[in-house]
């Protein structure tokens, strides 16, 4: 009551480079790159307007991009796309983290084939994991034997813990459907 945890600020949590636990993730929705959401809602900006220089108006192109070319972005073209933004200061990793999450809150199905690709062919053993945890959140157990195939690919901690716990919960799922047969 009264206090805010700033590790818990969403503004925050869209720029740390580690993978988040689920919660943090589900919550960031379709953000990149931070929030002022309560900037939004004081009640001292409530008069401000904030359109008046034409200047300062955010390029939709860079502020709210199509999210499933994120995904391959090179490190030259993050950097000519959104290189004069702050919420580049944390490199591109971040904004593709971001990007996996919002592909989840949306339940974008046409990405699972460039989240597959992620999943098997980035470097970054963190973003396979994100990748493959997305793959799950957005397909279902439709999606087992993919998982179940990754698993065996791929013996990265951070993959297989994401991978495990999917295959986990749609087991116990399907232990209770079965228990209410
Ligand atoms: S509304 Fe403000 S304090 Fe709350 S999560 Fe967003 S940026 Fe952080």
């Amino acid at each position: 009551p009264g206090v805010i945890d700033a590790k818990r600020c969403i503004s925050f949590l869209t720029q740390t480079k580690t993978l988040l636990p689920e919660p943090f993730r589900m919550a960031l929705g379709n953000r990149l790159y931070g929030c002022d959401t309560c900037q939004q809602v004081c009640p001292y900006n409530r008069k401000k307007n904030a359109t008046h220089h034409v200047e300062l108006q955010p390029d939709p192109e860079q502020v709210k991009p199509l999210l499933v070319p994120l995904l391959s972005m090179s490190n030259r073209e993050f950097k000519s796309r959104f290189g004069t933004l702050s919420g580049a200061w944390r490199g591109k990793k971040p904004i593709q983290r971001n990007a996996i999450c919002a592909l989840v809150h949306y339940r974008d199905k046409s990405a699972i084939d460039a989240l597959r690709l992620m999943t098997e062919t980035d470097a970054r053993e963190d973003m396979r994991a994100l990748a493959l945890w997305a793959v799950g959140r957005i397909g279902g157990i439709d999606e087992k034997s993919y998982i179940e195939s990754r698993l065996l690919a791929d013996t990265a901690v951070d993959v297989q813990t994401e991978g495990r716990r999917l295959i986990e919960e749609w087991g116990e799922a399907d232990a209770i459907s079965t228990a209410h047969l």
